[in-house]
């Protein structure tokens, strides 16, 4: 209970914080994924990124 989190996740490019979501307080790994992002484009890596 309580232990949501919102994660931002950001455009290694451009830097632009394109997706958000929410997920558990567990921070044992860094998230990076495929994400289309509109600044740049096309897809590219998106990181984890602090608020
Ligand atoms: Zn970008």
């Amino acid at each position: 209970m309580g232990d949501r989190i919102i994660t931002i996740l950001a455009c290694s490019a451009c830097k632009d914080k394109n997706y958000a979501f929410q997920r558990g307080k567990k921070k044992d790994y860094k998230l990076e994924v495929n994400k289309f992002c509109r600044k740049c484009g096309k897809s590219t890596a998106h990181k984890e990124s602090k608020q």
